[in-house]
C-alpha cells in the first residue's frame, strides 16, 4: 500500500500492523474504534465471534458474529481463531482468516479485544502488534457511561464495574495509555499513535532500493 509513508511513487510498501485497543467497558473504546475506521484509510476492523447474546442495536457481522457455544468450540478446535478468551462468562474470539488476508494485502487491522487476547496476539505476532489501553478519567465517569449506554441490565452493569478494576490492572502490559476525558482529544491521541507507528522505518519495505535509486540519480 502506498499511503504516503515514503512517497507514493517510491515503490516503498508498508507492512500492515495489528492495532489493539483495550479498556474496561464504558471507557469509550467502541466509539474510538468506529472513529478510527471512518477516518483512517486502509484500516480494517476485526469482527470477533462471541457466545454472548446480541444487544439492542447490534448488527450480526458488523459488531460481532453471534454464535452458540458448540459452534464456538468447533471453531476453536478447527484452529479458526487467532486468539480467544473467556470474558464475563462468555467466549470471544478473533477469526484468523480475515486478519491474515488484510495483513498480507498491507492493510492495518484494528482489534477491540481484552488483555488476554492482547497477550496471545503479542506472543504470536510480536512487533507487528501495537497496543493501546484506554482508561476512564474516574470511576464516576465510568459508571455514568455504563448507565447512559443503558444496553445492559443493572446487575450486568454492577458486574462490569467490578470487573473494570481487574481489567485496569493489566494496563502495564500495553505500549500506550490514553485517558479518555474528552472523546475528541482521546481520538486525536489514538490517531497520532497509529500514524506514528505506520511511519516506523521497519514497517516500510523497500526503503533501501528507493534511497539507492535517488542517490544514483543524484550522482549520475
Ligand atoms: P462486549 O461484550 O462489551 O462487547 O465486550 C466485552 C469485552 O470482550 C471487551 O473488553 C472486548 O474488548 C472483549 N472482546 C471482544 N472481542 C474479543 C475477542 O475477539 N477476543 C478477546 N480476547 N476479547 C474480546
Amino acid at each position: 500500500m502506498s499511503d504516503g509513508a515514503a512517497g507514493s511513487h517510491s515503490g516503498v510498501e508498508r507492512r500492515g500492523l495489528m492495532f489493539v485497543l483495550s479498556s474496561p467497558s464504558g471507557a469509550g473504546k467502541t466509539t474510538l474504534s468506529r472513529m478510527l475506521v471512518e477516518q483512517m484509510p486502509g484500516l480494517q476492523m476485526s469482527v470477533s465471534a462471541t457466545t454472548r447474546p446480541m444487544r439492542p442495536g447490534e448488527v450480526e457481522g458488523r459488531d460481532y458474529y453471534f454464535v452458540d457455544r458448540p459452534k464456538f468450540d468447533k471453531m476453536v478446535g478447527a484452529g479458526e481463531f487467532l486468539e480467544w478468551a473467556n470474558v464475563f462468562d462468555n467466549r470471544y474470539g478473533t477469526p484468523r482468516a480475515p486478519v491474515e488476508a488484510a495483513l498480507a494485502a498491507g492493510r492495518d487491522v484494528l482489534f477491540d479485544i481484552d488483555w488476554q487476547g492482547t497477550q496471545q496476539l503479542r506472543s504470536r505476532a510480536g512487533s507487528d502488534v501495537v497496543s493501546v489501553f484506554i482508561l476512564p478519567p474516574s470511576v464516576q465517569a465510568l459508571e455514568h457511561r455504563l448507565h447512559t449506554r443503558a444496553q445492559d441490565s443493572h446487575e450486568v452493569i454492577r458486574g462490569r464495574m467490578k470487573k473494570a478494576g481487574d481489567e485496569m490492572s493489566h494496563f502495564d502490559a500495553y505500549d500506550y495509555i490514553v485517558v479518555n476525558d474528552n472523546i475528541g482529544v482521546a481520538f486525536e491521541s489514538v490517531r497520532s499513535i497509529l500514524r506514528a507507528e505506520q511511519l516506523k522505518r521497519e514497517r516500510q519495505v523497500g526503503l533501501d532500493a528507493f534511497v539507492r535509486g535517488m542517490r544514483q540519480q543524484l550522482e549520475g
